[in-house]
């Protein structure tokens, strides 16, 4: 592990000037942070520990959603009461991630930027990773890639974001706060992660020198009939090979509107609008959630070892939608 100085702050601002020193991150739980650290992947020279700044509460909105502070753990997220009643389907993504150990370290915002799990990247004894050494090529494309994209990835970097509480964030529609030095921004959920192209070493549209402070949803639709399904190697402690996250707004047997994401197949949460649209105003039934499947596994490209995860998803798209629109609450895995 590289040496390093640390530094706790106690408001925003104090916060935001510390992190523009050269090559400075912010400390939230420090469950991915701090591993990447000991591993030699990450090698900040200062941690900002933001855990004292006030950004732990969960709030409701005037427009009938709520704020999530950054820095609200995952375990109390998942467990809020609102967030059980109005979000089930965050509950239940949140609550199907890492161990209940992790989780009660694990904070919003930390949870939005972990990095992915790609073997390669995580091991700095391959040396080719354009994530880590811009330029150096990717050892995944021609590698052992069962876990990794198969849809949106580029010739550099064939990569996926790990986690579940982004992909339940992605059909929920969320925005994310951020504040930096030259003031507050929102950045809707499907513009905060990128894809990789040429680029993926800067996997989010967030700017270095900015902090996030809150994550906002929506006044809830799902509420009533949502379904998270996590299809994995373990039943718990597994990081997804895909997931789904399926929400939809009922009129009797008739969908008003759907919010699909899926997670474990790209570089960011995999919301489809075309899958989305295509459910709005149809019966909840196998023809229509097939039908979305299909749309949003079109255009996938699988690498040697991962074409099953095109199947995979597809049917779990299904599997999801089905268990939505049953309106089942229960299920979340430990
Ligand atoms: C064994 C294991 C299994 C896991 N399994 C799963 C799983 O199944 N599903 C899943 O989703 N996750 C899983 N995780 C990942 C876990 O959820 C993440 O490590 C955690 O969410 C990261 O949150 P953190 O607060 O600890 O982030 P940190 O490690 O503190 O930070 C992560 C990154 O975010 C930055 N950061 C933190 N807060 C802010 C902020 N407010 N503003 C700007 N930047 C910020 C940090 O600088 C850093 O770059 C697993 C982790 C482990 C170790
Ligand atoms: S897939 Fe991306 S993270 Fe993995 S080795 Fe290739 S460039 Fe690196």
């Amino acid at each position: 592990m590289n040496p390093f100085s640390y530094q706790r702050v106690t408001d925003p601002e104090e916060a935001i000037h510390a992190v523009s020193a050269h090559n400075a991150k912010f400390l939230g739980g420090g469950t991915n942070l701090v591993d990447l650290m000991k591993d030699g992947v990450e090698h900040p020279t200062t941690l900002i520990d933001i855990n004292r700044l006030d950004l732990a509460q969960v709030t409701t909105t005037a427009s009938g959603g709520v704020l999530i502070g950054a820095l609200v753990r995952n375990s109390d997220l998942a467990n809020h009461a609102l967030i059980r009643r109005n979000y089930p389907l965050l509950s239940q993504g949140l609550l199907s991630g890492a161990s209940p150990q992790l989780r009660n370290m694990a904070t919003t915002g930390g949870n939005l930027l972990q990095r992915t799990r790609c073997f390669y990247f995580m091991d700095t004894t391959f040396p080719a990773c354009n994530k880590r050494y811009p330029g150096s090529g990717c050892a995944a494309i021609n590698g052992y890639n069962r876990i990794h994209a198969i849809l949106g990835a580029s010739e550099d970097c064939i990569a996926t974001n790990p986690s579940d509480m982004n992909v339940a964030m992605a059909a929920l529609d969320a925005t994310v706060h951020v504040q930096g030095p030259k003031g507050k921004r929102a950045i809707p959920f499907a513009d905060f992660h990128r894809l990789p192209g040429k680029t993926p070493q800067i996997e989010t549209n967030l700017r270095s020198d900015e902090l996030i402070t809150a994550v906002e949803l929506p006044a809830p639709k799902f509420a009533a009939n949502s379904w998270y399904l996590k299809v994995r190697d373990r039943q718990s402690y597994a990081f997804a090979l895909v997931a789904v996250a399926a929400g939809l707004e009922m009129d009797g047997t008739t969908i008003k509107s759907a919010g699909l994401a899926l997670g474990g197949v790209a570089h960011k949460p995999w919301r489809s609008m075309e899958a989305e649209r295509s459910l709005a105003g149809k019966t909840a039934n196998a023809e229509a959630f097939k039908k979305a499947a299909d749309l949003a596994l079109a255009g996938a490209k699988p690498y040697e070892h991962n074409a099953f995860k095109i199947e995979l998803a597809k049917q779990s798209i299904v599997r999801a939608l089905t268990l939505a629109a049953q309106g089942r609450r229960e299920g979340a895995q430990a």
